[in-house]
C-alpha cells in the first residue's frame, strides 16, 4: 500500500514534531488539534524548527518550502481524516481519550488506513478494541524531539496483522527512523526503564540525596546517559510523565508508584520546559 496522506492528531509537543518530520519527509500532513492555540503554537514551531534547519545548512531552502506547503492544520478531525492513509494519535496520555479519538478514527479515516498511537505506555490493544478494524491498529511510539531523535518503537496489540507492522516500518525508515518490534506490555521496552529511572532520581532528590545539577550530571558523566534524567522529565512535559507512572503503577504495582515531588510539581503547575519551570527554570 502507498503511503502518500499522513494525518496526526494532537499538536502538542510530540505531535507537532512527528507532523514536522512527516511534512519533511514528502507525506502530505495534516496536523489536528480541539485547540486552537495548539495549532497556532504548532505551525510558529515547525516554521523555526525549518528555518533554523535552512540556517545551519542541514536542509535547502526548496526543502523547508516544499515541507511548509506539504502541512494543512485544523481543529476539525472528521476533515483532518477523510483522505488520511495513515494515522498517528499523539493526544494527551489519557485511555479514555484515546479510546474515544479511535472510535472517531474507525468511523472517518478510510478503511484502508492504519491508526497508529504514539502512546508512550498504554495498551494498543485496549486502544484498538474501540474500533472495528483492530488489524489496522498499532502502536508508534517515537522521541522527543521527533526530528532528532532515530528510534521508533512499533508495538504489535494483540489482532495487530503482518501487513500493519511492515506498513509502519516503511513510514518510519521513510521519516528516517530505526523501529524496534515489541509485543505489547505496559511501558514497552523504553517507557518502562526510563520512568523508572526518572522517578528514582526524583526520589533521591526528595531525599536530598544530592541536587538537581549534581544527579543529572552523575548520570550523564559516570553512566554516559546524553542526559540528566531530570532534564528529561523536563522536556517531556511533568504532566505527561506523571500520568505515564499513573499507568504504570496501575499495571505494574508499587515500583511504579508516582515520586511525591512530581505530584507536587504539577500540581504546582511547574511541568517542566513547555511552561517554563520544572526541576529547571528556562528563560
Ligand atoms: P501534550 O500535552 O504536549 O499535547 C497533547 C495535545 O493533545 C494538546 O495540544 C491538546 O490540545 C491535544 N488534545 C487534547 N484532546 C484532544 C482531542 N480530543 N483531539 C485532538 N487533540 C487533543 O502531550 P505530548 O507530550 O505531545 O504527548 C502526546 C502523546 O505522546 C502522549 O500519549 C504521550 O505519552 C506520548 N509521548 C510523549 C513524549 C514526550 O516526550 N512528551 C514522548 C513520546 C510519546
Amino acid at each position: 500500500m502507498d503511503i502518500r496522506r499522513i494525518a496526526v492528531i494532537g499538536g502538542g509537543v510530540m505531535g507537532r514534531g512527528i507532523a514536522y518530520t512527516a511534512a519533511l519527509s514528502g507525506y502530505h500532513v495534516t496536523l489536528q488539534d480541539v485547540s486552537q492555540d495548539a495549532l497556532e503554537k504548532a505551525e510558529q514551531y515547525i516554521a523555526a524548527e525549518l528555518n533554523a534547519s535552512v540556517g545551519k545548512g542541514y536542509i535547502q531552502s526548496d526543502q523547508r518550502n516544499v515541507a511548509l506547503e506539504n502541512l494543512a492544520y485544523t481543529d476539525d478531525l472528521q476533515n483532518a481524516v477523510k483522505e488520511a492513509d495513515f494515522v498517528i494519535e499523539a493526544v494527551l496520555e489519557l485511555m479514555e481519550l484515546k479510546t474515544e479519538i479511535f472510535k472517531q478514527l474507525g468511523l472517518f479515516a478510510p478503511h484502508h488506513a492504519i491508526l497508529a498511537t504514539n502512546t508512550s505506555t498504554m495498551s494498543p490493544t485496549e486502544i484498538a478494541a474501540s474500533t472495528t478494524r483492530p488489524e489496522k491498529c498499532v502502536a508508534m511510539h517515537f522521541f522527543n524531539p521527533v526530528h532528532k531523535m532515530k528510534l521508533v518503537e512499533i508495538v504489535r496489540g494483540l489482532d495487530t496483522s503482518d501487513q500493519t507492522v511492515e506498513i509502519t516500518r516503511r513510514v518510519a525508515a521513510a521519516m528516517g527512523k530505526e523501529s524496534v518490534e515489541i509485543h505489547e506490555f505496559p511501558g514497552f521496552v523504553t517507557s518502562r526503564m526510563n520512568c523508572l529511572i526518572g522517578n528514582e532520581a526524583m526520589n533521591m532528590l526528595m531525599e536530598g540525596v544530592a541536587s538537581v545539577a549534581d544527579i543529572d550530571k552523575a548520570l550523564k558523566l559516570g553512566l554516559n546517559h546524553p542526559m540528566g534524567p531530570l532534564e528529561l522529565a523536563d522536556l517531556v512535559g511533568l504532566d505527561t510523565r506523571l500520568r505515564n507512572m499513573e499507568y504504570l503503577y496501575k499495571q505494574l504495582g508499587e515500583k511504579y508508584r508516582p515520586s511525591p515531588i512530581l505530584v507536587k510539581y504539577v500540581k504546582a503547575g511547574r511541568l517542566g520546559k513547555k511552561t517554563g519551570r520544572g526541576f529547571y527554570e528556562y528563560t
